[in-house]
């Protein structure tokens, strides 16, 4: 049976991670959202402290290591918990703790939390599938991942970036284009999907890590955004990309089976996460919201039923609802990552509903806080900005539905697309 009490361990790091999401987040928000691109270097002091905190065995999973948009929480920083075994006794282990603190720092600010130094989905598959000599030399760097071209985005099978072996040299060399790769400016690793042999499908499509200053990797622009403009998203071009054979993570063999599909669970991992992302910046807006709601005089009575409500009052506790259930439903899937069980379905469910909550209440929020929800006095119109990129990357809203209808229907990609 799923427990979805939270667990008096994980108290201090949720705290911590608030803490921080006050002080850091909340109090450079504004700056850096108007000051896109420029790097908020509050960020470094940040890092020092986690770094520190993390060695000392707090805040686990709340931001050293676990944070990025999708890094896998079940590997930490370095894949040190899966690969000890540490985590395999605790039912409430890293999972359950990134999702956690991922929660309060995104109340805070979802885009610092995104530029926070040394995290990022990159490191998240160095972790994955990375042997001991690629983790002690990647291990611990921030490293951004490169998947998105300009022809394939939600069909990630579908990329074109090539890499060949230069069987003299003993280096790959990569050609291509990638897009929309967060932390690609700042990062200091990017891990580039590319195809070994395009006639051979997903099989043939491996990683490989490159170093930010390769001079084969230009840097083509940097993305001005809707929201998380504090967060860099830079586009490149692989132009005869060397890099030692020794960088490519996994297996080099093109194995007709299992490859790809391995590489693609990784991110079923990443997806509860990306649903706390959503869910702690819903919970944002409904604070503010409430506290405008109460200098307007409108209060929220949950002792009688919402119907005999004022209309505010009792719309705010039908978004509170739905958040709820976005927040049970992102527990629920890391609990079952936690535990080992197979949670596919479930990450999907909880992405494609927090990424839904987390833009419809933060819209609904800017609606009944009229003129002050829309100005920039506020941060809820910031906010309703930011929260949309959490419905998009790492499975957009359309995709986490498809892949719930496939499992529910028990049909392939192939049947069902
Ligand atoms: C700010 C930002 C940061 C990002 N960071 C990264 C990163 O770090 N690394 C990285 O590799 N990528 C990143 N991405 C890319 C992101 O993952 C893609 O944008 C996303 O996967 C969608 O791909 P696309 O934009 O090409 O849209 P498309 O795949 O072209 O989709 C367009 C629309 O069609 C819908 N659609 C597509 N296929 C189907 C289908 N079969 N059935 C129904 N509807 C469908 C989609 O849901 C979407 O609404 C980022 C994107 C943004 C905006």
């Amino acid at each position: 049976m799923v427990n979805l009490e939270i667990p008096r361990k994980f108290k201090p790091l949720v705290d911590q991670a608030h803490m921080v999401a006050v002080e850091i987040f909340r109090a450079n928000s504004r700056k850096y959202d108007l000051a896109e691109h420029s790097y908020p270097k509050e960020l470094d002091m940040l890092a020092a402290a986690m770094d520190g905190i993390a060695e000392s065995g707090g805040l686990e999973g709340a931001g050293a290591g676990t944070v990025g948009h999708g890094s896998n929480g079940s590997n930490g920083a370095n894949g040190s918990a899966a690969r000890n075994g540490s985590d395999s006794a605790n039912r409430n282990g890293s999972n359950m703790a990134s999702l956690l603190g991922l929660i309060e720092l995104c109340w805070g600010d979802v885009g610092l939390m995104l530029t926070m130094p040394r995290q990022g989905l990159g490191q998240a598959a160095i972790a994955a599938v990375a042997n001991d000599e690629q983790l002690k030399r990647f291990g611990g760097k921030w490293a951004a991942m490169a998947i998105t071209e300009p022809e394939a985005g939600s069909d990630s099978a579908a990329i074109r970036t090539t890499a060949r072996l230069d069987e003299e040299t003993g280096e790959y060399v990569l050609n291509g284009e990638k897009i929309f790769v967060t932390s690609g400016d700042r990062a200091e690793l990017i891990v580039v999907w590319a195809t070994l042999d395009r006639d051979q499908g997903r099989a043939a499509i491996k990683s490989f890590v490159v170093e930010r200053d390769n001079p084969g990797l230009k840097l083509d622009r940097l993305e001005h955004k809707l929201g998380i403009r504090a967060s860099d998203t830079a586009n490149f071009v692989l132009d005869d990309c060397r890099v030692p054979k020794e960088n490519l993570l996994g297996s080099p063999e093109i194995a007709p089976k299992g490859g790809f599909a391995g590489v693609m669970q990784t991110f079923d991992n990443t997806r509860p996460l990306v649903a706390g992302m959503a869910i702690g910046v819903a919970r944002a807006c409904l604070e503010r919201t409430r506290e405008l709601l109460a200098e307007a005089g409108v209060e929220i009575d949950y002792a009688h039923p919402p119907h005999s409500q004022s209309a505010a009052a009792s719309e705010f506790i039908a978004m509170e609802s739905d958040w709820e259930a976005a927040y049970l439903l992102a527990l629920q899937a890391a609990w079952m990552a936690d535990n080992r069980k197979p949670n596919s379905l479930q990450a999907s469910m909880a992405k494609a509903k927090a990424g839904r909550v987390g833009t419809d209440v933060a819209l609904r929020c800017v609606s009944l806080c009229g003129s002050l929800g829309y100005g920039e006095g506020e941060l809820l119109e910031k906010w309703a900005r930011d929260v949309k990129i959490l419905d998009i990357f790492e499975g957009t809203q359309q995709i986490q539905l498809l892949i719930i209808a496939r499992q529910l229907l028990g049909k392939t990609s192939a049947e069902l697309r």
